[in-house]
């Protein structure tokens, strides 16, 4: 009927049919015990609620209300002793090795119970994409280490990630914002190092993390050119803890201030900057950073979507519980129509919000980052092998130049920027759908409940409040829809500018 020429014409037509259905071109490379692996996952999220997040969960979120300086370290030691902290690292750096996306099927599962406690532990991944996105391999391995003996010793090594400062959030999210912006945490160069002045707000984990990833600026009016990432430890000489915010939800999670003062950091714990990344890739600085971001969040946002997801779940069974023990008008509610009709559209909702997650794994298991690891003979030998070979074979090489040279080589300059968009865009399009179908079923189940949707036991307020962080969590959502303009539309109507207004 068509020629093989025609057929290619078609197809590559916006919209790209090869950019638009990407779980029918990754479906047959997916490992098949993936699956396995992320049943097994499912399974010990739902224990983790059974057992710790149901039972403790409202508690702590009515003691911080009562005490907003009160927050919860032993929580984080809990999730330290069920492993969390190195389920998905890969074993070449010393953790687990779980599957990448199987981490949002765990976000979902514990949102659905407690945002709070999915924040801790995702925000600590977040934390490990930015330090990974470096591709310092000397530095990963280091912080790695001391992420192993903490579950090792009990004494938990969580990672944060601060790159919103007190008067940049949106803008330090997107190199057209950038130089526009109030940017103050500066690095200035110095023999050795740098020194760091200035703050970061709202960063999760703040108060209780070992290491964070640090962003600053040298020239604070051409930030896009100049961003210096480094790591910072708790305790170093010029860096301090501020307050953490009364935060409306997500509360055993601190939201922190830090402050530097005149913060001394080595060479040997700077991780980028222009100098490195020009030895690495001919591309521009700026193009690099924003590649630098795209990754971090194009990891990171799908799993955003599944706490929004999550938060949905929540809510949807929330009310469904409620339908079923109650009655209207004589006869269970649940039998109503007008309830079916509603469950049904929040069923709905959940379903909508986990393909959206779900297709933006998918595009980083086929065309992101992580697309090596998910490959099946690469994603086979890492899983066999024991992790004695990784620590006493492969994990020396992680130190020699080498080791950064390929991993730098692997994010800053090898990848593709039509991949890019795709990951980060779809990672985006997850962020915003979910985050709003989170805060649209919890706004039905109180519709639909009436007064007893307030009441604490039923939680669906406390899911709400939650749920409503999660719309900045990450870049605002008109940031991520702007991005998805920006990486998924744009690039197809070459007369569009994204960020001029
Ligand atoms: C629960 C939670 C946890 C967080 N954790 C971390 C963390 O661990 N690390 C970290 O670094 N940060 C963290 N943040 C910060 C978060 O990333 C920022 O809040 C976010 O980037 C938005 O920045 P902002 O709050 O300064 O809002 P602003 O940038 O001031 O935006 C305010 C409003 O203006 C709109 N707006 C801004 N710029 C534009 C534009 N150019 N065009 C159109 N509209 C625009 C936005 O849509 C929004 O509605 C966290 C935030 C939350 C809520």
């Amino acid at each position: 009927m068509l020629t093989r020429s025609q057929v290619k014409s078609f197809i590559s037509r916006y919209p790209a049919f090869e950019d638009e259905t990407l779980a029918l071109h990754y479906a047959p490379r997916m490992p098949k015990a993936m699956v396995k692996e992320t049943q097994e996952v499912i399974a010990i999220a739902r224990k983790f609620n059974d057992e710790v997040a149901r039972p403790l969960s409202l508690e702590l979120d009515r003691k911080t209300h009562e005490d907003p300086n009160y927050f919860a370290p032993e929580m984080v030691k809990k999730c330290n002793e069920w492993g969390f902290y190195t389920m998905w690292v890969p074993k070449l750096f010393g953790g687990k090795g779980y599957n990448m996306p199987s981490l949002s099927y765990f976000c979902e599962e514990l949102a659905s119970v407690c945002l709070g406690f999915a924040n801790i532990i995702a925000v600590h991944y977040l934390g490990i994409s930015g330090l990974m996105m470096c591709g310092n391999t000397r530095i990963v391995k280091k912080v790695m280490n001391d992420v192993r003996k903490g579950e090792e010793t009990g004494d938990p090594c969580i990672i944060a990630l601060a790159i919103t400062e007190p008067t940049a959030g949106t803008d330090v999210e997107e190199v057209d914002l950038e130089d526009k912006g109030r940017i103050t945490c500066h690095a200035k160069k110095v023999n050795g190092g740098y020194i760091i002045n200035g703050s970061k707000i709202f960063i999760s984990n703040g108060h209780t993390s070992k290491w964070t990833v640090l962003y600053a600026y040298t020239d604070l009016k051409k930030a896009s050119e100049t961003t210096v990432a480094m790591m910072v430890k708790e305790g170093m000489k010029g860096f301090t803890l501020g307050t953490h915010e009364n935060k409306m939800g997500q509360r055993i999670c601190p939201a922190s201030v830090l402050n530097f003062e005149d913060c001394f950091v080595p060479d040997e714990l700077v991780m980028l900057d222009p100098e490195k990344t020009r030895k690495f890739t001919n591309q521009k600085v700026r193009d690099i950073k924003m590649r630098h971001i795209d990754y971090i969040v194009s990891i990171t946002r799908p799993a955003v979507g599944a706490f929004g997801t999550g938060a949905a779940r929540g809510a949807f069974e929330a009310a469904l519980k409620f339908a079923s023990e109650t009655e209207l008008d004589g006869r269970p509610m649940i039998n109503h129509e007008w309830v079916q009709c509603r469950l049904a559209e929040m069923y709905a909702n959940v379903r909508l919000g986990r393909l959206a997650y779900v297709e933006a794994n998918t595009a980083n298991q086929h065309r992101g980052v992580y697309n090596l690891l998910q490959m099946k003979p690469m994603y086979y030998y890492l899983k066999h092998m024991p992790q004695a070979y990784f620590d006493k074979v492969l994990s020396p090489l992680l130190d020699k130049p080498i080791g950064t040279w390929l991993l730098s080589k692997w994010y800053l300059d090898w990848q593709k920027p039509k991949d890019q968009h795709v990951c980060t865009g779809l990672g985006s399009v997850a962020k915003f759908s979910c985050t709003d179908i989170g805060v649209r079923n919890c706004q039905m189940a109180l519709e639909l409940m009436g007064q007893a949707g307030m009441r604490n036991e039923n939680r669906v307020e406390k899911i709400l409040r939650d749920a409503k962080l999660l719309q900045i969590y990450e870049g605002t959502n008109q940031l991520n829809r702007l991005n998805v303009f920006k990486s998924l539309i744009a690039p197809a109507f070459p007369k569009a500018k994204v960020f001029e207004d």
